[in-house]
């Protein structure tokens, strides 16, 4: 199973982070051993000092393809679910410095916690799901996938054309405005709508 995560996929996050809006989707991979499931906890690695949330949608790939046309994307992933791509901003800052790959500053163990996911039948508008994160109950990130610079749809279509999808793969679909630091102590609490799909702690 490989994560693929999309990078600068909301223009007010393209913005923060002093990027320029891309024109063609940008994607990079995590291993399955960055992946946290059923709410285990996060635990703070060592060799950063500014760990970052990116709280972003999830498209679980249901069947296998390669080059598939955008108009045939959705039917290759029956749910949608939430994560965290977590980000060692320290780290990714001196790697964009040198024009080094960025796989340290994501790709690390335990960089994806995803929590459960949803039958896409049970969402009304695919380009209209409303979604955020909470930290000790406030609310650091809202997005809606009305402001998507890449549909999921495209994004299906563009990553296969370079990597052959299988079933059980992940594609995190950007994040969101509003990234920033989470501590020890944390509790990250990830909402689809008003259902809570993922709550864990940071240690
Ligand atoms: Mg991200």
């Amino acid at each position: 199973m490989k994560l693929i995560c999309i990078g600068r996929n909301y223009a007010e996050h393209a913005k923060e982070m002093d990027s320029a809006i891309p024109t063609e989707p940008i994607f990079f991979l995590k291993p399955d051993t960055a992946v946290i499931k059923d709410n285990q906890p996060f635990y703070y690695p060592d060799f950063s000092k500014e760990i970052h949330h990116e709280v972003e949608l999830i498209i679980k790939i249901s069947k296998a393809g390669k080059n598939i046309d955008p108009e045939f994307a959705n039917k290759y992933y029956d749910e949608i679910g939430i994560g965290i791509d977590f980000t060692a901003r320290d780290i990714q800052n001196k790697c964009k410095e040198k024009g080094l790959p960025w796989e340290k500053a994501k790709a690390f163990d335990g960089s994806a916690p995803i929590g459960q996911f949803i039958d896409k039948k049970n969402i009304s508008d695919l380009s209209d799901i409303n979604f955020h994160l909470t930290i000790n109950e406030n609310t650091v990130q809202k997005g809606n996938t009305k402001d998507l610079l890449f549909s999921f749809d495209t994004i299906i279509a563009y990553v296969s054309k370079f990597f052959t999808l299988k079933t059980g793969d992940l594609i995190f679909t950007g994040t969101p405005e509003g990234v920033g630091p989470v501590a020890i102590g944390d509790k990250l609490e990830a909402y689809i709508e008003n259902k809570k799909l993922l709550s864990f702690e940071i240690k």
